[in-house]
């Protein structure tokens, strides 16, 4: 196992495994693990190894540059990537078995141009919005769009893939706008089918979807951010036993002693009430910590939890070890992890500050270097 480095974003593929089965159970469904933003930042091609290997069946990004990223990575597992621009260069997508998901007759356009080229029919994709009014091709648009891939079909351009749309409320799994947008699909993919042209595969459930309404799962659910081990649903949905795979950790760089009265870090936010210990940090805002949790974070270390203090400055971060400590410089102190006795989350973070845990760890960057381990080759050893 490799060191870790000052400033560690350790992943655990047990946990990634883990989360894939459990998503699997209360889904009932085959899944799609979404590997976007470089795994949410958990590094998308271990993700996608650690995925794969505990049953997941097909990949999921949304660029074209990522999808290649993955393939470079010498994943050959079925892979959709679902959001292009006008200046998205199809053919070396298309050359390496991505299936391109259009959101748009342009879009489509685009591909078939690209397909002909190749001379083999290329699978793509449509994603169809439904209500959540983003990306998608839209009810004005849909009966061009429709009858374009039909004759695509039809003349041996494309086999088509996947028909998915992506809701607006998955996290309010009761919310009535979840089952119009689900019938909506339905319409569409009965239409497709009519007209000879049925998609091979029919998603709508994304992470809180798949874990809260396993009614809604089609052929297959696209999780995200309950792989990476956190529950986009409210906590009364109860502990669906989640394990955050990724532990930010940093090794106390300067531990020294401060009198009451010392003010610490810029403006002098915290001001020491008694004589105390203070620990530095090698983690800051650039390393996406974020400024807002100044004078708000609890730090495990040696044992404890102890309060971060004073501003989170770009590079820096304080923490209030007490008045005795038996912290030394090179111990290390625990971000975020798992949240195991107690401990801080990324969960935490996004609920102190006002945001999402997606942001979060997607947001760990800068100095952090990533690092990958399998608690599951500890047992019994
Ligand atoms: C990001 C994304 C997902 C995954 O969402 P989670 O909430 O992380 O599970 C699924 N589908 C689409 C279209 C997405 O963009």
């Amino acid at each position: 196992m490799t060191a870790p480095a000052a400033l560690d974003a350790c992943v655990d593929l047990a946990a990634i495994a883990h989360n894939v089965g459990v998503v699997g159970r209360r889904s009932g469904a085959p899944v799609l693990a979404v590997v976007k933003a470089d795994g949410y930042g958990h590094g998308a091609v271990p993700v996608a190894r650690a995925a794969l290997d505990a049953g997941a069946v097909a990949l999921g990004v949304a660029t074209v540059a990522e999808a290649l990223a993955v393939r470079s990575g010498g994943v050959r597992a079925p892979l959709i990537a679902w959001l292009h621009t006008p200046s998205t260069d199809f053919a070396p997508a298309l050359a390496a078995d991505v299936e391109i998901v259009v959101s748009s007759g342009q879009q489509l356009d685009a591909v078939l141009a690209a397909a002909q080229t190749t001379g083999t029919p290329a699978r793509a994709g449509v994603k169809i919005d439904t209500g959540l009014g983003r990306n998608g091709v839209g009810p004005h648009d849909w009966p061009d769009v429709r009858d374009a891939l039909v004759r695509a079909v039809a003349d041996g351009t494309i086999v088509l893939g996947t028909a998915m749309c992506h809701l607006a409320h998955g996290d309010i799994p009761d919310h009535p706008l979840n089952d119009e947008q689900a019938a909506r699909l339905d319409a569409c993919v009965a239409e497709l089918t009519a007209l000879g042209a049925p998609p091979d595969v029919v998603h709508i459930s994304n992470s809180a979807a798949a874990l809260a309404r396993p009614d809604l799962s089609r052929d297959m659910v696209r999780a995200g951010i309950a792989i990476y081990g956190f529950s986009p649903l409210e906590r009364e949905h109860g502990d669906l036993g989640l394990v955050p795979a990724m532990t930010l950790s940093a090794e106390v760089s300067a531990v020294k002693r401060v009198s009451a009265g010392q003010g610490v870090s810029y403006g002098h936010t915290w001001v020491a009430p008694r004589d105390t210990t203070l620990g530095l940090l090698p983690a800051g805002y650039a390393d996406g910590v974020p400024r807002l949790l100044s004078n708000r974070l609890r730090v495990a270390v040696g044992g404890r939890i102890v309060p971060g203090v004073g501003r989170v400055c770009m590079d820096q971060t304080v923490v209030d070890l007490g008045p005795s400590t038996d912290v030394r410089p090179g111990d290390r102190a625990v971000l975020f992890g798992d949240g195991a006795e107690g401990g801080p989350t990324a969960t935490e973070w996004a609920d102190t500050i006002g945001t999402i845990d997606y942001e979060i760890v997607s947001g760990v960057r800068g100095r952090a270097v990533r690092r990958y381990v399998d608690s599951r080759d500890e047992v019994g050893t």
